[in-house]
């Protein structure tokens, strides 16, 4: 292509800027590399399916492979390297059958012939790259989310696989995604609120006052201010709670209080806007008014 770019440059003595372009294309080298870097961290197990007897190769992250950097405060960990979450979910590519790998050779042989029912007939097959990325995890939560409810499974799974959808939605920037992650948080708030009354604990390595910390940090997420100070006050006074747990409900609550404070100020100006901009002030107090018009 004849390169342009530079071109009147070369009678000032710039005589070899033809093939110059502005942006470096991004090194194929390198991006190889950073491929088999990533391939170097996983390896494939191979596992037998509880549904259909089919042997097949799962992609598994090496433990030593990650490292965790950061936890948000409903327990996402946000890892370097690589994201184990992107590979948390086992899938038979035969029948269809789909399970977090804590849960997968757990299944009773009526939950199977469920699947082999529901599921089996409708699944096409789907081909995966060794390489998952978000969209990928995302699909592969959402398969394991159908086999769960399927199978009728207990709400402290399906809480948990919401869960974690809602964490892979906020490693997505857009308006939409943060909507997703939000549904996902409110599904996975209602199973947990289920489990902890109905279930035996521990539940994926949570005691029950952990659920009682993460109950009212779902509320808190999702906007139930109320519920969410009643569950961080639950786990600040109920005794034999962890000194490490109920800083954490403390942290929580102080900064819920600050939030509704924010949120009060917000509506006092709101109500003090002149009339003409009347349609903001009751928008907005109506979003508050379950808060501070009791
Ligand atoms: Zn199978």
């Amino acid at each position: 292509m004849n390169n342009k770019i530079f071109s009147g440059l070369e009678q000032m003595g710039f005589d070899d800027v033809s093939h110059l372009k502005i942006y470096k294309e991004k090194n194929i080298e390198n991006q190889k590399n950073e491929i088999d870097k990533i391939k170097s961290l996983l390896y494939t197990k191979t596992l037998k399916c509880p549904v259909c007897g089919n042997e097949f190769k799962a992609i598994s992250v090496k433990s030593s492979a990650y490292r965790a950097v950061k936890k948000d405060t409903d327990f996402f960990i946000r890892y370097d390297l690589i994201n184990p979450y992107f590979y948390d979910v086992w899938l038979c590519n035969k029948c269809g059958y789909a399970a977090m790998k804590t849960d997968f050779e757990k299944l009773y042989s009526r939950e199977a012939e469920t699947i082999l029912e529901k599921i089996t007939p409708k699944w096409k097959g789907r081909e995966y790259p060794v390489i998952y990325d978000v969209h990928i995890a995302i699909e592969r939560y959402k398969l394991s989310l159908l086999n769960y409810v399927v199978i009728d499974s207990y709400a402290s799974k399906k809480a948990m696989n919401c869960l974690k959808l809602a964490w892979m939605y906020r490693l997505i920037d857009s308006d939409s995604a943060k909507e997703m992650e939000l549904m996902f948080l409110k599904e996975a708030l209602s199973g947990f609120q289920d489990a902890y009354y109905n279930e035996r604990f521990p539940i994926y390595g949570m005691n029950k006052f952990t659920a009682m910390y993460l109950i009212g940090e779902l509320h808190r997420r999702t906007g139930n201010y109320d519920d969410a100070l009643v569950w961080f006050s639950n786990v600040v006074t109920t005794p034999g709670v962890k000194a490490k747990l109920k800083d954490l409900a403390r942290d929580q609550k102080d900064l819920l209080k600050e939030e509704i404070a924010k949120a009060r100020i917000e509506a006092e100006k709101c109500s003090q806007a002149p009339t003409e901009d009347f349609e903001v002030p009751i928008k907005k107090s109506s979003i508050f008014s379950k808060l501070f018009n009791k």
